[in-house]
């Protein structure tokens, strides 16, 4: 039995002034991560902090920027059907459906999206050594079951995967996360929220631990003509991505005006290249021009014993999922499959 203090947060400040000591206080949101990582035996809060009543937390609107404010506390669900993310922001939509089941949708938030600590095995295990959980004890997936794991900024101490769907999309869109603590708020910028391992692995994330995620902001951009998410998996639902890929293009005709891609199931964080997307601009949207892109993308990686295949596939779904991009209204529900 694990005792432990409950305290339901009525407001930001309120959360906020519980969790000045992350390492024993833990947040919950919608608690589809925590409450197993619990189980596991791989976490032990001696406080709870429950998010899931805070209103303020909980809207979706325009800004006057005409980007879209996302609340921390909107579920995914709510966020995928929502029709401003519907219309505007597609991709987001499909990419968020595209994880998890709906059940789990509905309880899931957009901050614990976030939040997700990887998939890998052996963090799961509490037996094994892992340096994520406990660092200096090894990492055994390097010359174990690594088929799920990085291929890319990888370290020798940590070759886990970030497993999040909807970061993917939230990485290609540009998005800011915004926080607060005791000392104020701050945005930090998508592609600088999550982390490679490094010497330190145990952190997936730079926020601090005295920081809450008050919400997530998309700029103006919603790449709503030519978008796709293609997630590869081993089984086609109710499993996390072996690769995946955002898509979003802006388009001239057939020429590229501005293309934002991002993998998913290949670091420790979502991947993009800004060199790959900046050859892009001005070429047409060909498989050719797609497949150079690949190469740039994937310069460097390196895959492990089980999971060398990813690297190939990675490039095939960059161009396949270039090609699914200039047709997006091919890939809703009932339409003829895309290619
Ligand atoms: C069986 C299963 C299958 C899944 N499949 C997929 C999948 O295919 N694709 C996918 O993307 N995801 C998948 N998930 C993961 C799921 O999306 C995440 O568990 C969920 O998004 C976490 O959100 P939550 O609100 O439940 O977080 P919680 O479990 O409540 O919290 C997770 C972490 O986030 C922290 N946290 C929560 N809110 C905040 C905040 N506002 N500020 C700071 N910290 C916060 C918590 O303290 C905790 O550390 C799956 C989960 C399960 C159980």
């Amino acid at each position: 039995m694990n005792n432990f203090n409950y305290i339901k947060a009525d407001s930001p400040d309120h959360a906020i002034q519980q969790i000045s000591d992350r390492q024993r206080t833990f947040l919950l949101a919608g608690g589809t991560n925590i409450i197993d990582l619990w189980k596991y035996n791989l976490t032990h809060p001696d406080t709870l902090v429950d998010l899931s009543q805070i209103k303020g937390l909980k809207t979706i609107h325009t800004l006057e920027n005409g980007g879209l404010h996302l609340g921390a506390l909107v579920s995914n669900s709510d966020t995928a059907h929502h029709e401003l993310v519907k219309s505007k922001y597609p991709l987001l939509s499909k990419t968020i459906l595209a994880g998890a089941t709906a059940q789990i949708r509905n309880s899931a938030t957009n901050g614990g999206n976030l939040m997700q600590r990887t998939r890998c095995h052996y963090f799961y295990d509490a037996a094994a050594p892992c340096n994520k959980r406990n660092p200096g004890s090894g990492c055994p997936a390097i010359k174990g079951h690594n088929r799920m794991h990085a291929i890319l900024g990888h370290s020798d101490q940590c070759i886990a995967v970030f497993p999040s769907d909807m970061c993917i999309a939230l990485a290609a869109l540009d998005a800011i996360v915004k926080v607060k603590s005791s000392r104020g708020e701050r945005i930090i910028k998508f592609s600088d929220f999550h982390r490679l391992p490094g010497d330190q692995p145990e952190k997936d994330n730079t926020l601090e631990n005295d920081e809450l995620i008050i919400a997530i902001e998309l700029p103006n951009e919603g790449f709503s003509d030519h978008y796709s998410y293609l997630k590869l998996r081993d089984r086609n639902s109710y499993a996390f991505a072996l690769i995946s890929v955002a898509t979003g293009l802006v388009l001239d005709g057939q020429i590229i005006q501005k293309a934002n891609i991002a993998l998913g199931g290949v670091a420790h964080q979502p991947w993009r290249v800004p060199e790959a997307e900046e050859f892009l601009i001005g070429k047409d949207a060909t498989p050719e021009n797609f497949a150079n892109a690949a190469d740039i993308i994937l310069a460097g990686a390196k895959g492990f014993e089980h999971n060398s295949f990813k690297i190939p596939l990675a490039k095939q779904a960059i161009i396949r999922n270039g090609a699914m991009a200039l047709h997006p209204e091919r890939q809703r529900p009932g339409a003829q499959p895309s290619l």
